[in-house]
């Protein structure tokens, strides 16, 4: 079993180095006690980095997937590397930033977006994608070009007057009578989840998610929607990119 430490709070996703001790070793991979590493998972595409040995020698994390309780980090190392592998053995992470503040940043302002299209429309997302630079998004009802348009400015708005992101756990009772409960737009959430995990992004949205976001809509950056893409059964696809680079990262 592994300790998901990058759910704990909002400032959880900033750590990139950390110490976790081996759980386990299925064949060319480690199960460690607890990990930062974001595993696939709700759309957002697991990390990548390196875990050092205690002799320094680095094996490069290739892919991180959940499996029951437990995170699978797949790992490439030199024979040696991978011999000396023992359970208890303590490693230490260190988590690929860049492509980590990537997902964090696009993941981000799909919550805006998904909010945004379910206050201006009434139109749910069902689904959404991230890779790279791009995150695609579909909805269950269909958005024409020109309703998207007012959206970019939506965006643009969160960029130039920031708002905090913060992270809270609330029992599944009390958020199933919460009225913003409906405001994330997001299809809703399996019976068995509780406590709600709600990534909040202040006076905008409140939305049940796992994933790893910016501390603030300020850091996401530019953001550039393509016209909406027509799906199967009348509803719509909503693609976006981010730039590469964001604007430099406010102090916590
Ligand atoms: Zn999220």
């Amino acid at each position: 079993m592994t300790e998901l430490a990058y759910l704990a709070d909002l400032p959880s996703a900033y750590v990139r180095d950390f110490r976790g001790r081996i759980a386990a070793l299925p064949p060319g991979a480690i199960v460690l006690d607890r990990t930062y590493f974001y595993p696939t998972g709700g759309g957002q595409p697991a990390d990548r980095g390196t875990l050092r040995l205690p002799g320094g020698e680095d094996l490069s994390v290739v892919d991180v997937t959940k499996s029951g309780p437990s995170v699978v980090h797949r790992i490439h190392g030199s024979p040696s590397a991978i011999r000396s592998l023992a359970v208890g053995l303590e490693l230490e992470g260190t988590i690929d930033w860049e492509r980590r503040h990537r997902h964090m940043r696009l993941h981000t302002a799909q919550h805006l977006l998904s909010a945004r299209l379910f206050t201006r429309y009434r139109v749910r997302t069902r689904r959404a994608e991230l890779s790279g630079l791009t995150a695609t998004l579909d909805l269950e009802g269909a958005i024409s070009a020109e309703e998207l348009a007012p959206l970019a400015d939506d965006l643009r708005e969160a960029g130039t007057l920031p708002r905090p992101v913060r992270v809270r756990f609330v029992p599944r009772a009390e958020w199933d009578r919460n009225p913003n409960s409906e405001r994330s737009g997001l299809v809703p959430l399996p019976r068995q989840v509780d406590p709600v995990r709600v990534v909040e992004i202040e006076a905008t949205d409140a939305c049940p998610c796992g994933g790893t976001h910016v501390r603030s809509t300020g850091e996401i950056g530019a953001v550039t929607l393509a016209p909406p893409v027509p799906n199967a059964g009348g509803a719509s696809r909503v693609v976006f990119t981010i730039e590469p680079v964001g604007p430099p990262i406010p102090p916590a």
